[in-house]
């Protein structure tokens, strides 16, 4: 009787431990199912319509994406025509006002942009050591503020010969370029002589015709580019433009306002 009343409790642990294993199993894949559940609903969170914030947020990181690929893109531009050799000042490009450059001095008053001022020097010794010594640079760089007086000194002078404000600033413009708009202000050119149609017919002039792109200069203002220099011919004002850039302005029969659409392309 005794070996019954064991055998019973043993089958009825047996049946309990089993009892309560299956269930504890059965809770683990509950507990499972909620994980996926839990994971499926945060999958739907990814999907579900955007709110307008979340919208005006992913706007933004577009628009910011945009504009860096624009930046770029002006980037790759600048790199072509960005080249402080080959600034193009002229009636319709002016000089910021705050416009800064280095200048060193060619002589006790006239002054160069201190990059380029060694291959002014080179080309004037040059000339000399071929026999020209009669060639000088007149006029260099100019300062806005100088250009600002020479202007309104010029306007003044008009007004009391008896004209408006607005004739005296029509005849002045004929005469000066407006400050900023004159390549003076840039350092990077030199007028010759005295500023002279003559100087054409110099000995001098022939020389800097067959040797300034060797020292990068040019030419500014041809007589065959009036139309687009909107200059009269200067044959003593000559523009420094780096050696490689003179040459090939020189090969291809260009102006600086022709070179730097060219470089653009
Ligand atoms: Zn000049």
């Amino acid at each position: 009787m005794k070996k019954t009343a064991f055998f019973l409790t043993l089958l009825v642990i047996t049946f309990l431990i089993i009892y309560f294993n299956i269930n504890s199993t059965n809770n683990k894949k509950i507990s499972l199912n909620s994980n996926v559940a839990f994971e499926n609903k945060s999958f739907i969170n990814v999907v579900k319509p955007l709110t307008d914030d979340e919208k005006i947020y992913l706007k933004e990181q577009d628009d910011e994406k945009d504009s860096s690929k624009e930046n770029n893109n002006e980037e790759k531009d600048n790199l072509n025509i960005d080249d402080w050799k080959l600034v193009l000042v002229n009636y319709e490009n002016a000089l910021p006002e705050n416009f800064e450059i280095k200048l060193a001095n060619i002589d006790k008053t006239r002054k160069f942009d201190s990059r380029a001022i060694s291959y002014l020097n080179d080309m004037l010794k040059a000339m000399r050591k071929d026999g020209i010594e009669n060639v000088w640079v007149q006029s260099a760089y100019r300062s806005i503020e100088y250009q600002k007086g020479l202007y309104n000194d010029k306007i003044n002078s008009y007004i009391k010969l008896g004209k408006t404000r607005e004739e005296a600033e029509e005849l002045t413009l004929k005469k000066i370029n407006k400050p900023g708009t004159s390549e003076h202000n840039l350092g990077l050119s030199v007028d010759f002589n005295y500023v002279d149609y003559t100087f054409d017919e110099t000995k001098g002039f022939k020389w800097l015709q067959e040797n300034a792109e060797n020292y990068g200069f040019i030419l500014r203002y041809k007589k065959e580019k009036e139309d687009i220099t909107k200059i009269d011919y200067e044959p003593w004002h000559w523009r420094f433009v780096g050696v490689e850039n003179a040459k090939k302005m020189n090969e291809l029969d260009m102006c600086l306002e022709e070179y730097i659409e060219y470089r653009k392309k």
